[in-house]
């Protein structure tokens, strides 16, 4: 009998064998289904943590509801009852010391309207006056290939750049204005200053394709770890092996053959690698493979969850969370009030926030060699000055995310390519999965697993 090994059990390896278990069932093949998981639970970067009445993700939080509403899976998995979607409601941009409303009609801080431009109180009256440039000067020089920063600095100020639209979209497009090009965030801005011979009228007239719609995110009422438990469940013919960790794959007698952390060996005949790349890279030796794996990248994040035996009816009505103008006033750049945003998240009402350090802050260094007390305290201080609140947190969780981030660089569509054909050469029957590749959002790695199944059935 023929062995399919899936190494990693993350979304999306639990995805692949889904898809495999289903194949042997309904095709009645004669293959044995294993699943290795160096941790000892399932879930990789989605784990849900329950503490006094609060529900907290280490990871991952939400789904994009439009990704996952065209999926067949939530309904397979008998998930639907649990579906929960995010409130909407005003973001807020710390700056100053101060929160300040992201105007109402803008994209991503950009204003959609003269009026909205106006009514900001991010932005001085000097600042409002410098973006009036962009109605009146035209787009002579700049190509889709310039850099963000530059092109809206250039036609709305730096002003307004620096204080509204800066931290909004570097926070969505991971990384700094000047180093993101106008191809890779909005495309569209440079045709609508042709179009409109503005920025702003560009948007206005666009404002329906912005509008996001209500419901936006999902997850479940028992948090997105409630995914991870139903495919587990539903893998009973699938030899889950966790606290397995694979060290090594060599070939041996025409099969591969996983060496464990505890000096077992599985034969196996396909494998899918659904572990970061950073964890497949030292699997197999090959010089060419590692030098390519060498060219993906990984950035940082530290997630900080803090609950208040404090009402979450405290901070400004209607608000779901800030991002921090600069870096010189917080050590966080993010801080979602999740307890507003997802009211399942807090049985009582009491206010639960979820604060985010990147890397791309000049504190990152020293806060990613801190422990996780000193990491509460650093979190402790960044709310105090905030938000204004001065209590002993009941609830905590704290995720240190650091190097395991996928970034994915300009060059990184060529770097899979490569990958892929050298794995084919020299480990065929061995395919790469998951969010080091092909997409690091929900969706996509379900996708994804799918998608590696259906290779491994192809093989077979
Ligand atoms: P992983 O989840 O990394 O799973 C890999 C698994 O392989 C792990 O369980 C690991 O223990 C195991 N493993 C590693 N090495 C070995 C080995 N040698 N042998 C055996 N097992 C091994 N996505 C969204 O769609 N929405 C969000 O809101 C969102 N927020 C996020 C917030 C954070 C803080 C993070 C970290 C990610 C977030 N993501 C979000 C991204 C998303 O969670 C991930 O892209 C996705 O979960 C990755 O799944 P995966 O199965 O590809 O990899």
């Amino acid at each position: 009998m023929k062995t399919v090994v899936v190494i990693g059990g993350g979304i999306t390896g639990l995805s692949a064998m889904y898809e495999l278990q289903k194949w042997k069932n309904t095709k009645g093949v004669d293959v044995r289904l294993i699943l290795a998981e160096a941790s000892g639970q399932l879930g990789g970067k989605i784990r849900t943590v329950k503490q006094d009445g609060f529900v907290m993700e280490a990871g991952a939080d939400s789904m994009v509801a439009r990704k996952m509403e065209t999926m067949s899976i939530i309904k397979e998995l008998g998930l639907e009852k649990e579906v929960v979607y995010n409130a909407t409601g005003r973001s807020f941009i710390y700056s100053d010391g101060n929160l300040k409303p992201i105007p109402d009609d803008s994209v991503f801080g950009i204003p959609a309207s003269i009026e909205s431009l106006a009514k900001s109180t991010l932005v001085s009256a000097e600042g409002k006056v410098a973006a009036l440039k962009d109605f009146y000067t035209k787009n002579e020089t700049f190509t889709k290939n310039d850099s963000i920063g530059s092109f809206l600095e250039h036609f709305l100020g730096t002003e307004l750049v620096e204080k509204q639209i800066a931290s909004v979209l570097s926070g969505v497009y991971s990384g700094k204005l000047s180093d993101l090009t106008i191809a890779s965030t909005l495309p569209y801005l440079i045709d609508y200053k042709k179009e409109y011979g503005s920025i702003i009228k560009g948007l206005e007239a666009n404002k329906q394709k912005f509008k996001g719609g209500e419901r936006k995110f999902l997850s479940f009422q028992n948090g997105l770890g409630s995914l991870m438990d139903a495919y587990e469940e539903k893998l009973s013919e699938v030899e889950i092996r966790k606290n397995t960790k694979v060290d090594k794959i060599v070939k041996a007698d025409g099969r591969y053959h996983l060496l464990l952390n505890n000096q077992d060996i599985i034969e196996a005949d396909y494998v899918i690698l659904s572990i970061p790349h950073t964890a497949a890279e030292s699997l197999i030796d090959d010089h060419e493979l590692r030098s390519e794996f060498s060219n993906l990248k990984n950035s940082s994040l530290i997630s900080v969850y803090l609950g208040f035996d404090v009402p979450d009816t405290v901070l400004p009505a209607d608000g779901t969370g800030f991002i921090a103008a600069t870096t010189d006033e917080l050590s966080c750049n993010a801080c979602t009030w999740t307890s507003r945003k997802w009211e399942h998240t807090s049985t009582s009402g009491n206010l639960l926030v979820r604060l985010f350090y990147k890397s791309s802050h000049p504190s990152f260094t020293s806060l990613k060699e801190m422990n996780k007390e000193e990491l509460l305290e650093i979190a402790l201080i960044d709310i105090y000055k905030s938000l204004g609140i001065n209590a002993k947190p009941v609830a905590s969780e704290v995720t240190n995310w650091t190097d395991q981030m996928p970034n994915y660089l300009i060059t990184h569509p060529k770097s899979v390519e490569a990958l892929e054909s050298i794995m084919a050469e020299v480990s065929p029957g061995i395919i790469l999965a998951g969010c080091s590749y092909y997409g690091v959002g929900i969706p996509d790695c379900i996708e994804n697993g799918a998608e590696s199944a259906e290779k491994i059935i192809q093989m077979f």
